[in-house]
């Protein structure tokens, strides 16, 4: 029965947890987490009392060896992060390697996704989409990545910091154009939550209205590149680089 549980938990409404991780938690060996007094408050909310043991982004290598010497031991274990789905955008990934290498077992208890929550609610008519998840803080390599992005015709999904979101959206703007949609997804399932969708050209606009909106967790997703555009740009530089070569 030794296997690695890998459980999501709610990502602002604390009832958005499902009654199986609350059975797994109830009978695991031990969990495993992001931050041990985040993930006490949360058990203790539902009465329940287990051995935690610390598992983030820097030691990440070691905890695994631990996991997998109790996993061999036979001891089933449940790997949480603060919010959400772990090894997305968060830590457990390389835990979750190590676990597989290791050829024991791991299986997803399935639950909240602030990514999947927002493009549920996005109403971006695309079936394609494209997790980029944080992008980089330092604006240089925040436009390599973004202009990597430029032709990509799946909705793009970003996770934003708060204090980064206007930042983000200018950077947004000049890497895709006005024209595109973006849909701003904020505090999911908490009391202010707030889904709002217009062009990137009246994004700043929307953020300056409400100084709440300066705050607060986001998901952003972009509209993918229309196909056809893309094509019609490419047309356009072809012909263009005709004409310069005829004129010189
Ligand atoms: N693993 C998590 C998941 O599955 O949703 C994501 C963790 S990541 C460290 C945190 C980011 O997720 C935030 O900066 C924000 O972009 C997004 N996020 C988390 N909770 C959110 C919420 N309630 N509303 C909007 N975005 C949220």
């Amino acid at each position: 029965n030794a296997t690695l549980y890998i459980v999501a938990t709610p990502i602002g409404n604390s009832a958005d947890i499902s009654l199986r991780a609350l059975h797994l938690l109830n009978i695991v060996d031990a969990v495993a987490c992001e931050d041990t007094r985040n993930t006490a408050q949360l058990l203790t909310r539902y009465g329940l009392h287990k051995p935690l043991i610390a598992a983030h982004q820097h030691n990440e290598h070691e905890v695994a060896a631990k996991l997998i010497q109790r996993l061999q031991a036979g001891e089933r274990i449940a790997l949480v992060s603060d919010a959400g789905t772990p090894a997305v955008s968060d830590p457990g990934a390389i835990i979750v390697d190590a676990v597989r290498a290791a050829g024991l077992r791991v299986s997803p208890l399935p639950g909240a996704s602030a990514a999947i929550s927002a493009l549920s609610a996005s109403g971006l008519l695309n079936d394609q989409f494209y997790f980029v998840g944080f992008l980089p803080a330092k604006a240089g390599q925040r436009e390599s990545v973004l202009q990597g992005l430029m032709q990509v015709p799946a909705n793009l999904i970003f996770y934003e910091a708060p204090h980064r979101i206007l930042e983000s959206c200018q950077a947004l703007l000049q890497a895709f154009g006005a024209e595109r949609r973006i849909v701003f997804a904020r505090e999911l399932s908490k009391l202010f939550e707030e889904i709002h969708r217009c062009t990137l050209a009246e994004a700043a606009h929307w953020l300056a209205q409400d100084s709440h909106r300066e705050k607060g967790e986001y998901v952003v997703i972009v509209e993918g590149a229309n196909p056809d555009q893309a094509d019609d740009d490419l047309e356009a530089k072809r012909i263009l680089t005709i004409l310069l070569a005829e004129l010189s």
